[in-house]
């Protein structure tokens, strides 16, 4: 029986040796932006650089803010990124991100060939590329992706937790 699509994932390859500390400028970016966020909403910030590595995309959580389920950070930023350009594709594309993004994102970044995720810390809960479940070597995600998680992991944590530990105090 032939199958419609193929699954890249299925297609076991040696992942491609990736210096990652080139990202870590751009993660402090995110934590900067997360930490301004933070003052009114769950401090989650992503952005997306193109093929030239120039930034196209930037997105912060506004759930409350726009009382959106679907104002995640990564949301955001695809749709700032596909505006500027022009297209729904982003397959030579990378994303940087303080959190794991949630199953939703990591569905939508599926659905968007997004080449590359980098994120910070985590999320064992509702994290969509490991932490609870790993959707980009699911069978239905349709292209390769490239995903590193931990990058600058205390710092990230650290932000979150702070943030619901205030939560929690002021309550
Ligand atoms: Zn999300």
């Amino acid at each position: 029986m032939r199958y419609i699509f193929e699954n890249e994932n299925s297609k076991k390859e040696a992942p491609k040796e990736t210096d990652y500390s080139k990202y870590i400028k751009w993660m402090y970016s995110v934590l900067r932006r997360s930490e301004e966020i933070g003052k009114i909403e769950l401090p989650i910030s992503s952005i997306i650089l193109d093929e030239r590595g120039r930034c196209i995309g930037r997105g912060v959580n506004k759930r409350n803010i726009n009382k959106d389920p679907l104002g995640h950070a990564e949301i955001m930023a695809l749709r700032q990124a596909s505006l500027i350009k022009n297209d729904w594709r982003f397959n030579d594309c990378i994303i940087i991100t303080n959190l794991e993004p949630c199953t939703m994102c990591a569905s939508a970044l599926i659905q968007a060939r997004m080449g590359k995720v980098i994120f910070g810390a985590y999320d064992k809960k509702r994290g969509g590329f490991g932490g609870s479940i790993d959707l980009s070597t699911h069978k239905s995600s349709h292209h390769k992706m490239e995903i590193a998680g931990g990058i600058l992991e205390d710092e990230c944590s650290q932000i979150l937790q702070l943030w619901f530990k205030k939560l929690r105090t002021q309550k």
